[in-house]
């Protein structure tokens, strides 16, 4: 049934040094009987075995198996050849400690899919351990365990049992037993078993291969005619091998010895005689095939898990931790602060009103002209309504500086600004929504309608009244009120917004504040909606503009400027302009008028009044600029005249009044409305706009903040993608090197690769799942926590210590999501990989790295 032909095992060694274990050996085996194969350690007796069994593979030469050619197959036939055709007994039993007896039996059993315990009965009976199903290898003794081990090979009901030195680690009397036990096995299939035990041999083998350096020196069979007597011969006392005389036999061995006939005692060698090669009838058997059932697998997956229960629930924690720790670190290194701002503007700004952005260098009070082309880029050709703010306010306090957040608490006009912030052209219905009213209720009275004119809020007619200026809303229209750029404004009309009433919890907050900080978020949405619509004037004439720059009153203007003295770096500055027509000198184009003492601070001379009329024109050159330091405009202007006005006051030709007036009267706001306003939300804040809000201030500020962090927080998103990486790959790698006995076990008892995949993909699963579920769940908890701590923080940092709840962290489940995928993949793939590598690995290599 086994036929070996000229085979040959080399082993390569790493350093190019081959031991050649077996060297062209030849025999055959019949179906039944004991083979034992003896000879010195390291003759190459288990590599014979090795090869029988098929867990290694053949250097050249054949093994044949009821005709199956062993050394040709491919990996999956060797596995249902063990499986099916071989019964394995090791030297250290290879029981897995974790299965019961009984456990440890059937895993045999179910490989070849019958699975019955009363055949587990039954084979313990066999090997004389009734009643030992439950109990674990280690709470048995040797001889126990290999009967055990035995049983498991008996129970599949192989053709072939191999036994490498089964008694090799057990004491003389649990050996008699075991091989005793073998040797009934033997009666009725082949057991080949490897022994360096001579005695054994030839009390219980049926056949004796002896091998030598790799090749068979010697191979015997039984005598049938052998006795076992002992035999008187002519001259010589012939004694049978290895016999225990009885004292009757010893008695006559020794009368027998003293006679004189008798020359010699000798021992009878022949009780094994030269093997004779028999003519076996060959007939074939297919070998079944046969796996780990699918219900088995689930089964040892839990039973391996089962042993590393706290590891497991460690990694997993740990890992989760990682993800969690992961994902708040993503948060801030892929925080995208347009995304938040665009999404407060969108969810706070009632009326959405943006102005441009005011860079570090500039004081918050500034402000930035808006051109058309910004203009044209913020609103684009969207379908929205925009209006201009125009840079066109009330001055109303007389000069007393009074500010926002330091209102003088006794009084109740403490909530009174000093100025209003622009005149909003718009239409009646947007007023209407940027004053959160039903109805647009306009109070006149007598007045003629002018074109250049505005209408304020009934709280800015309070202010004016609250100032002096005014006594009674009739003193307020019809008026010219100073206004912030030049001349005077002229009020057409006060809207009722009811505001005192309506906002009465509102106003009395923002009485009882230190600072504005103190407000909470109602409060501060309530102070940017006196800023940005109660704090304005209204102009529903679309020419606005054009008559405040045509037909706004010529009067003295307050203003600013910049004089440059013949591209000199001498600066001076100037207050007000004149023009000519009020101060009754008519002047042309590109002369100036100034005050001497400020010429003489110019120039370095020393004009007084008195040697005015030795003065001589001069050029300078004058010059405007907005907040970047942009000059926008500029002109050359000969000064013609010196005089006692009042100092810092120039005079004008009208033309070039005008010409300032112009520059002077620009947008410098945008309000916006529509229904989908995502793309021009996006347009504000990538062409460097935002809402001017006080809340917007400190939502920017924070958004910066945190942005200001996305480079730090990649770099340990990063590291701790690497420790996660770490964590999983190595709870991934050391599962299955753990089991690792356990693999070369089941894939010498025939369990397939596919099996193995499922077995620890079942454990990856499983942490897998443990590892999303704690970071989803943790990262939801944390997520929470983390942005309150960031925004707390963040609010200190915030100009004004406002504290304004931002998502800064969100749960997000797209990214926790990727993560998790991420772990997913990479379990997978920590698992995978080394299963693969040991896919390739001999079973016996794996089970004799444990020896
Ligand atoms: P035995 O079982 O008779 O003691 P083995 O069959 O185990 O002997 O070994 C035969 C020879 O092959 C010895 O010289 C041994 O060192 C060598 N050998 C066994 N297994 C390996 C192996 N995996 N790699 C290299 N050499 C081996
Ligand atoms: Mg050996």
């Amino acid at each position: 049934m086994i036929k070996v032909t000229n085979l040959t095992k080399v082993y390569k060694s790493k350093h190019k040094f081959n031991t050649r274990a077996l060297n062209n050996i030849n025999f055959s085996l019949d179906e039944k009987g004991l083979v034992f194969i003896i000879g010195k350690s390291g003759s190459g007796k288990s590599t014979l075995l090795n090869l029988l069994g098929g867990l290694d593979d053949v250097t050249s030469g054949s093994v044949k198996v009821f005709n199956n050619s062993i050394h040709e197959f491919k990996e999956k036939q060797l596995y249902d050849y063990r499986s099916s055709m071989i019964g394995f007994i090791f030297q250290d039993f290879h029981l897995l400690d974790d299965l019961t007896v009984e456990e440890n039996i059937l895993l045999s059993l179910e490989l070849k899919k019958e699975n019955t315990k009363e055949l587990v009965n039954e084979v313990l009976k066999q090997v004389d351990l009734e009643g030992y199903n439950k109990r674990y290898p280690n709470e048995l003794s040797g001889g126990e365990k290999q009967r055990i081990a035995i049983a498991r090979a008996l129970i599949k009901n192989p053709n072939i049992i191999l036994a490498d030195e089964p008694t090799g680690n057990l004491d003389s009397k649990t050996t008699k037993q075991v091989i005793e036990l073998i040797k009934k096995i033997s009666k009725d299939k082949l057991v080949v078993i490897v022994s360096h035990n001579l005695n054994d041999a030839y009390e219980y083998a049926d056949r004796i291969i002896e091998l030598s350096n790799g090749e068979i020196l010697n191979d015997l069979e039984r005598n049938k005619d052998y006795s076992n007597d002992i035999r008187i011969e002519e001259n010589a006392i012939i004694l049978p091998m290895l016999k225990r005389f009885t004292n009757d036999e010893l008695e006559l061995i020794l009368n027998e010895s003293k006679k004189d006939n008798i020359k010699q005692i000798i021992q009878d060698e022949t009780k094994f005689i030269k093997y004779n090669e028999k003519q076996y009838e060959e007939r074939k058997i297919d070998i079944n095939k046969s796996n780990l059932s699918m219900k088995s697998t689930f089964k040892f997956s839990y039973l391996f898990g089962k042993k590393r229960l706290v590891n497991f629930i460690l990694s997993s924690f740990m890992a989760a931790a990682m993800v969690v720790v992961l994902a708040l670190a993503q948060s801030i290194a892929y925080f995208d602060q347009t995304k938040l701002i665009a999404k407060e503007l969108k969810e706070n700004d009632t009326v959405l009103s943006v102005r441009k952005n005011l860079d570090s260098t500039q004081s918050s009070s500034a402000i930035n002209i808006i051109t058309d082309a910004e203009y044209k880029s913020v609103v684009g050709y969207e379908d929205v309504d925009a209006y201009k703010l125009y840079t066109f306010n009330i001055n109303y306090t007389n000069g007393i500086a009074l500010t926002t957040h330091n209102f003088p608490s006794s009084r109740l006009n403490s909530i009174f600004l000093e100025e209003t912030n622009g005149t909003l052209v718009t239409t009646k219905e947007y007023a209407k929504k940027v004053l959160k009213l039903d109805n647009l209720e306009i109070y006149t009275g007598n007045i003629e309608y002018n074109p250049a004119g505005v209408y304020v809020t009934d709280y800015i007619a309070d202010c004016i009244i609250a100032y002096g200026n005014a006594k009674i809303y009739n003193d307020v229209l019809g008026e010219y009120f100073e206004s912030g750029k030049f001349g005077w404004g002229y009020i057409n009309g006060i809207i009722k917004t009811n505001y005192l009433k309506t906002y009465e919890d509102e106003l009395l907050k923002i009485k009882e504040i230190d600072e504005l900080s103190d407000l909470d978020e109602d409060g501060l949405n309530f102070v940017d909606f006196l800023n940005n619509s109660l704090a304005i004037c209204y102009s529903f004439e679309e020419n606005f503009a054009y008559y405040q720059k045509e037909d706004c009153i010529t009067r003295d203007f307050q203003y600013c400027l910049n004089l440059t003295i013949d591209s000199e770096n001498v600066y001076k500055k100037l207050s007000y302009v004149t023009s000519s027509s009020g101060c009754g000198k008519v002047l042309n184009d590109d002369e100036v008028f100034i005050n001497y003492s400020v010429y003489n601070n110019i120039f370095d001379t020393y004009y007084t009044s008195s040697n005015v009329h030795t003065f001589e024109p001069h050029t300078i050159e004058f010059e405007t600029y907005d907040n970047y330091k942009k000059i926008y405009y500029k002109k050359t202007l000969k000064v013609v005249g010196i005089g006692g006005t009042t100092e810092g006051r120039m005079v004008v030709a009208d033309n070039v009044f005008k010409e300032l007036r112009n520059v002077y009267t620009v947008a410098y706001g945008i309000y916006i409305d529509g229904e989908n306003l995502d793309n021009v939300i996006n347009n504000v804040i990538n062409n460097d706009f935002t809402s001017n809000s006080i809340r917007m201030n400190a939502v920017q500020t924070m958004s910066k903040a945190v942005s200001v962090f996305n480079k730090f927080f990649e770099l340990i998103v990063f590291i701790l993608l690497f420790a996660c990486v770490f964590i999983i790959t190595s709870f991934g790698i050391k599962n299955v090197k753990t089991n690792i006995y356990e693999i070369g076990v089941l894939k010498a008892l025939g369990c397939k690769y596919n099996r193995f995949l499922v077995l620890f993909m079942l454990h990856t699963m499983t942490i897998i799942l443990f590892i999303i579920f704690f970071s989803v769940f943790g990262f939801y908890m944390f997520s929470d926590l983390a942005n309150k701590i960031l925004v707390a923080s963040l609010s200190e940092l915030a100009a004004s210590r406002i504290m304004i709840e931002l998502e800064f962290i969100a749960f997000d489940l797209q990214l926790i999501s990727f993560d998790c995928i991420l772990i997913v993949i990479i379990s997978l793939l920590s698992t995978l990989v080394p299963l693969t590598l040991l896919k390739r690995i001999k079973p016996i290599s794996i089970i004799k790295a444990k020896e």
